[in-house]
């Protein structure tokens, strides 16, 4: 019974105990129950203890231990009801680790000390705080949208964060960065801190967790520290200039992973970044349609992937010779479908999910569909090339160049008839990693395409530093291009300057044949578009290979 009651009450400080270590003590019998986390770190006898406070006691480092035991021993004799400190315990592993403690004393109907509990944040295990700026760091903001998401407590989430903020490490140090980061962390601080929790994310990125604030107010505060930021920004003298972006997202259902939120978060911080110079974006207002009914989309598709890509499928769309217009590859292009939302075209999940951690495996199931249906593409018509798109958060992955491999030993398929469509978007990555990366594709026969190219902001930057065999020229320069001369010239001038790159190009978005002839007068080597064939599905790809 009295155990009972005892692990009743332990599982209600779980469920808010936000990843910290959780001890109740049965004050009646002096036995307690301790995490099964901490019972492993700390090498603890078991999660059900006698005399706990004594066995902690020993765990705790020498010089700290006075104050930990007067102050356990003020607890048990009624004295003192709040347990509040910091010392070092010794982990299983044999060194010291920091820790906060906080406790309390529940009393019963009668005011007697029933029970002593409370919660043990391990300081150095995930280090919820993070030393340069004392915020809580990424583990904590993790932490703490689980514990909103089990209380069911619906907040305002913001991220904000800092562009190129590696050029004022390159120019003036890391050291100098900091101080740069610790300025800005104090200003955020200044205008949020009553409105919430603040955190300090990876790199230079900030969010803030609030109960009571509107979207509105939030882009009030954000446009007030940016023009704070514009006015004057001195760190050490020095004036410095920096800029700001901004999302924010709205998490109030609790039928939806956190995990959606996030990523739809990430993806209207994105869009500030890359597509708002900075203003600031809420999630709500960029999706077109019925808010509510996106995110419940995303998080079903997000579901779909954990479920072994349940209801995704690849269309192939034909890439011709722009002299014969004769088949020469096509281009794989993801699709989703399911009952209820029907077929979902890819814009609609892939800019949002494609920096979920979830991502990588859909990428992969991609690539493996794209060989496998290769393959039998191929044994009709062996000379065709199959691109296969990657999105940059790919790239990054660790082991990606491995599994890729691996994916192509486990198909058979032959590596020098993939074509790998990247779009500039990557050069946000470590160029000596992409370079590297690539090299090793090359010399496999792996082709590298450039997807998009003249949208990006670094094209010939990126031509330069990362060599590439194919650049597709994005549908945006094509649509409209026996009208507009500004599209005809920039044609000309990426076809000359894939062409000095020793690059084969293809023009994207081929409607029809007057856009098809006008294009004749360029260096062009390849043709996709509507005019040759829209995407269709792997069946329909093998029916019109056999009949060709
Ligand atoms: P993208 O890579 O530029 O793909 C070409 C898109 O243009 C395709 O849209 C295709 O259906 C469409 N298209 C082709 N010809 C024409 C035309 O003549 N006129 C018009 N108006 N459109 C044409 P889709 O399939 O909806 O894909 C959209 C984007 O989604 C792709 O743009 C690509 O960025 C992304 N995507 C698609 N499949 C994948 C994938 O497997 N992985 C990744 N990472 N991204 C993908
Ligand atoms: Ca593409
Ligand atoms: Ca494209």
């Amino acid at each position: 019974m009295k155990k009972q009651r005892l692990d009743s009450l332990f599982e209600a400080i779980s469920i808010i105990a936000e990843g910290a270590y959780v001890y109740l003590c049965d004050m009646s019998t002096n036995i307690s129950r301790w995490s099964k986390t901490a019972v492993d770190y700390f090498a603890m006898p078991s999660e059900y203890i006698e005399n706990a406070g004594a066995v902690w006691a020993e765990k705790v480092h020498p010089d700290d231990r006075e104050n930990y035991s007067r102050n356990i021993e003020a607890i048990f004799s009624g004295e003192e009801s709040n347990h509040d400190m910091q010392y070092r315990a010794l982990s299983a592993d044999g060194t010291y680790t920091v820790c906060t403690c906080r406790g309390v004393v529940i009393r019963d109907n009668d005011g007697n000390p029933e029970y002593f509990g409370g919660i043990i944040r391990n300081n150095g295990a995930f280090s919820y705080i993070d030393t340069v700026t004392g915020m809580r760091s990424l583990y904590g903001y993790l932490d703490d949208i689980k514990g909103l998401f089990t209380r069911r407590e619906s907040a305002l989430i913001l991220m904000i964060g800092l562009t190129s903020f590696s050029d004022i490490n390159d120019v003036y140090g890391y050291k100098f960065g900091n101080r740069v980061l610790q300025t800005l962390a104090r200003r955020i601080r200044k205008l949020f801190s009553e409105r919430g929790s603040i955190y300090r994310m990876d790199g230079t990125r900030f969010a803030v967790i609030t109960h009571n604030t509107t979207a509105g107010e939030a882009e009030q505060l954000y446009n007030q520290l940016r023009e704070g930021i514009r006015k004057d920004f001195i760190v050490d003298d020095e004036k410095v200039s920096l800029s700001l972006n901004g999302g924010a997202i709205r998490a109030d259902r609790f039928d939806i992973a956190w995990e959606t939120f996030y990523s739809c978060l990430r993806y209207a911080y994105h869009e500030s970044k890359h597509h708002k110079f900075g203003s600031f974006v809420v999630f709500e207002d960029i999706v077109e349609a019925d808010n509510r009914k996106i995110i419940e989309r995303v998080n079903v598709i997000r579901s779909c992937i954990a479920e072994d890509c349940r209801g995704f499928y690849l269309c192939y769309q034909p890439i011709v010779d722009s002299e014969t217009e004769r088949l020469k590859g096509m281009e794989a292009l993801v699709r989703w479908k399911n009952d209820e939302y029907g077929i979902v075209p890819p814009d609609v999940f892939i800019p949002v999910l494609e920096q979920d951690s979830i991502f990588p495996e859909l990428g992969y199931w991609i690539l493996k569909q794209a060989m496998l249906d290769g393959r039998k593409f191929l044994d009709i018509n062996p000379n065709l090339v199959i691109n296969v798109n990657l999105s940059y958060a790919q790239l990054e992955k660790e082991g990606f160049v491995k599994e890729i491999f691996r994916i192509i030993d486990e198909t058979r398929f032959p590596v020098d008839h993939l074509c790998l469509e990247i779009t500039e978007r990557c050069r946000l990555l470590d160029t000596a990693m992409l370079k590297e990366m690539f090299s090793v594709f090359r010399e496999h026969g792996i082709r590298i395409a450039v997807d998009d190219f003249g949208t990006g902001f670094a094209s010939l930057g990126f031509l330069r530093s990362i060599p590439v065999d194919v650049v597709k020229i994005d549908r945006a320069f094509v649509k409209d291009i026996r009208k507009n001369v500004a599209d005809r010239n920039s044609v000309k001038f990426i076809s000359e300057l894939a062409d000095s790159f020793s690059a084969d190009v293809c023009a994207e978005g081929i409607e029809n044949a007057d856009i098809r002839d006008c294009l004749k007068e360029y260096k062009i080597g390849s043709l996709q578009g509507y005019l040759y064939s829209r995407p269709v599905t792997a069946e329909q790809m093998i029916e019109k290979l056999i009949s060709e």
